[in-house]
């Protein structure tokens, strides 16, 4: 790690003023992040159109380099590839991102935090406990590092990896503004999902019903019994109240938001849960996205949860489907890799 500034930290804004207070001009910003996001280039001394003073100013207090990809593992299926990357950022913090190759969607999951303190039972990543936030540049820094393994484009943007989002709020503004931005890394928010446990709270403070990207919430329960003993954040805001912030939001049939549901086997995967749901939902309002418990064999953390079989999985999607919900079910690419949906923990090189 040096003293340098981070280049991938900052904001268009916090580059103009830079720009700005050294004496150069505020859109010498927008230059400089459209070389770096737009063109990929992370040499400042081939910055053509910036004056040279500049450029040398920011190859002596700027850093450009991309984190470092410590381990991948890698799997293919029928439908498609899904590729795990252990990512190092510049203090030694490690987190996990995994690109889902399906037909002609590139999709990349990306981590907001090392670990999570929101403390769900089902999930692999709240066992690890919680080390710190990403900052917006690690964020960011993950879709560049992939995109320079592969070659290839990231089309699709899900906040579903290590740790809670709307915890992080802050910075995953901060990287979604250059990360949606066409003229930066380009990806438009109807392609970006972040997915929470529900935290109330900040979900108001976004503007709910007018948020530009999609969200998914993830429920796992029909009751605040079940809720609160998979997902503490419940004792806080229970259903009742997280159901009617989504049940408010104005209908619209291309931005539903997401229930998301893992299905554990006797805990919430039975027909009087999908019941409680519809009565708690409209068909106009979410769509369902359930996806059957994921676990590594021998995980300690899961030890009291199983996933439940195909037929109790159908059973919940047909009676969610035959009250008039879109039900998907998301048979997590990567499982055999731990690449699943809950299953991120940041193994470490050494472990
Ligand atoms: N903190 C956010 C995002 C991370 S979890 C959230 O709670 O939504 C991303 C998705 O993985 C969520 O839908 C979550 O419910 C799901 N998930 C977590 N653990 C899982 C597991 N063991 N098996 C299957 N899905 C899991």
């Amino acid at each position: 790690m040096n003293n340098k500034y981070w280049i991938f930290d900052k904001s268009q804004k916090e580059l103009e003023e830079y720009c700005a207070a050294k004496g150069f001009k505020k859109y010498n910003a927008e230059q400089i992040m459209r070389w770096i996001y737009s063109c990929r280039l992370f040499d400042f001394s081939k910055m053509t159109d910036i004056p040279k003073p500049l450029r040398e100013n920011l190859a002596g207090n700027f850093n450009a380099s991309l984190s470092e990809i410590v381990d991948t593992q890698y799997e293919t299926d029928a439908g498609g590839s899904s590729k795990k990357y252990l990512i190092k950022f510049r203090d030694g913090g490690t987190a996990e991102s995994v690109l889902i190759n399906y037909k002609k969607r590139k999709t990349l999951c990306l981590s907001s935090q090392i670990g999570c303190r929101m403390g769900c039972a089902y999930c692999e990543t709240s066992g690890m406990g919680f080390t710190r936030n990403l900052t917006s540049g690690e964020i960011i820094s993950q879709i560049l590092t992939v995109e320079n393994d592969t070659g290839d484009a990231v089309t699709n943007i899900v906040f579903m990896g290590m740790g809670e989002p709307l915890d992080n709020i802050g910075e995953v503004e901060k990287s979604l503004d250059i990360i949606s931005n066409d003229k930066f890394i380009g990806i438009a928010p109807r392609k970006i999902t972040v997915s929470t446990c529900g935290l109330l709270n900040v979900l108001n403070s976004l503007n709910f019903n007018e948020y530009r990207y999609k969200i998914a919430v993830s429920l796992n329960a029909s009751d605040n019994t079940t809720r609160s003993m998979l997902m503490p954040v419940n004792k806080k805001f229970p259903i009742e109240n997280l159901a009617a912030l989504i049940n408010g939001k104005k209908p619209s049939i291309h931005n539903k938001t997401t229930i998301e549901y893992v299905l554990i086997k006797g805990i919430n995967d039975g027909i009087e849960n999908a019941v409680k749901l519809i009565k708690m939902f409209s068909p106009a309002k979410v769509k369902f996205n359930l996806i059957p418990l994921n676990k590594e064999q021998n995980s300690i953390h899961l030890k009291n949860f199983e996933r439940p079989d195909d037929a109790a999985v159908d059973n919940f999607k047909s009676k969610l489907a035959k009250a008039g919900f879109t039900v998907t079910v998301r048979f997590s690419k990567a499982r055999s890799i731990n690449g699943g949906c809950g299953q991120l923990k940041a193994k470490t090189i050494n472990s």
